[in-house]
Parts: C-alpha cells; sequence; structure tokens
C-alpha cells in the first residue's frame, strides 16, 4: 500500500466540484456527471502517486486505471466524499470481470467501507512486509481489510512484489541474499526508482525488504 501525501487538489477537480448549474439552482456536482474534466482528474492522481495503485502498488497507467472512492459514492453516509480529493484515489483494474479469487483492490472491494486510509494514516510507519511477501499492518481489523477485502496478500500478488524484488537486487547488482550497505541502498535505490519506471513496481514492498536487509 502507497503511503499517499495528497498534493494540492487538481483544478480539474475543483472546478467540477465547485461548478454551478444556470438552469438548476438544486444541482449538486457528482462523480458521475459527464461533461467535466475527469482525464485531468486522472493524470493527477497519477502524477500524485507516481504511477502505481494506491493499494497493490503495481504500476497503473492513464488508459489501465480505475479512480476509487475509498469511502463508497454509493453509500448515504459517505457520498457527500464523492468529489473530495483526500477521498480519490488511482488504482489498478484488480482483474475486474474474473472470477473472485483473483480479484484484489478496488474491484474485489467493491461498495464495501474500510477504516485504513493511504492518505490519512502513515501507511509507512504502519504497514510493513513479511520477507515472503505478505502485506502486514498492525491492527487486527486492518489486517482483516487488506487480507479478505482488499486481498492484498493474494498468491499472484505475493508472487509479483517478490519479482520485483529480484528484479532491483538483480539491478543492484547485489546477491539475491546478500546483505546491503545501508548507505548503498539510499543513494542506489533511489537513482533507480528515479531512472527506471518498471523498478518503481511494488515500490513499498521492494523498499521495505532492502531496509529490512540493510539494517540487518
Ligand atoms: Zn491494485
Amino acid at each position: 500500500m502507497l503511503d499517499n501525501t495528497k498534493s494540492d487538489e487538481p483544478a480539474a477537480l475543483r472546478n467540477h466540484r465547485l461548478s454551478v448549474s444556470e438552469h438548476d439552482p438544486g444541482y449538486t456536482p457528482a462523480y458521475a456527471d459527464s461533461g467535466w474534466d475527469k482525464a485531468g482528474l486522472k493524470e493527477a492522481l497519477l502524477a500524485n502517486q507516481a504511477d502505481l495503485c494506491a493499494y497493490c502498488s503495481a504500476p497503473i497507467r492513464f488508459d489501465r486505471m480505475k479512480v476509487e472512492h475509498r469511502e463508497p459514492q454509493s453509500h448515504p453516509k459517505t457520498a457527500h466524499l464523492q468529489l473530495a480529493w483526500p477521498n480519490l484515489l488511482g488504482v489498478c483494474p484488480g482483474n475486474e470481470g474474473r472470477p473472485y479469487h483473483l480479484q484484489h483492490c478496488d474491484t474485489s472491494k467493491g461498495a464495501r467501507r474500510i477504516t485504513l486510509d493511504p492518505v490519512a494514516h502513515e501507511i509507512d510507519r504502519i504497514v510493513g512486509c513479511t520477507g515472503g511477501g505478505r502485506v502486514t499492518v498492525s491492527q487486527p481489523e486492518w489486517q482483516r481489510e487488506i487480507d479478505e477485502v482488499l486481498r492484498l496478500n493474494i498468491e499472484s500478488l505475493i508472487r509479483l512484489r517478490k519479482t520485483a524484488l529480484r528484479a532491483v537486487l538483480q539491478a543492484l547488482g547485489k546477491k539475491r541474499s546478500g546483505r546491503i550497505p545501508a548507505a548503498t541502498y539510499v543513494r542506489e535505490i533511489a537513482r533507480l526508482l528515479e531512472k527506471r519506471r518498471r523498478a518503481r513496481a511494488y515500490r513499498p514492498f521492494v523498499v521495505f525488504e532492502l531496509r529490512r536487509r540493510a539494517n540487518r
């Protein structure tokens, strides 16, 4: 899960959120409205999240992503947040249209509510990983949300995280199980993430694991 500090609200979203209707004084802007700059919103989400899914941190791109409302639009208690910038996340397709056991992220979550919030919570501090690639979190309720709602620990995602780690280790020229000096880690990882878009995949897990190895 990405530690997602939000940039300023993009103009595309603000313009729509504050829009009024000449013909309908009772008009309230909604996410589902047509004719507003949703493309601008998606571009802003991609830029803010460095092209990674807010939940599983898989690479996403403009034509293969979804706009997730963490607090669901369809829930009466949270419908008013449908155009709130901190509530909007760029996420991966999550195997939409495939059997449920393969689904994850927004696709498996659907209209369910979760309390774990990559924008409000310090994800870097509370979410970790086991060396085996499982996403772990301190509170049982959050762990349940990660396992059963977002389904971030399904076999296919664990495999992808381990593959991403191996690729970064190879790019760094280190042996898979070798110890990485802390100074090298800081310098090289920063450079690699900057330079190679593909190396950013599953970044939170990769960074967590490399940091763990550097410190042991
Ligand atoms: Zn995802």
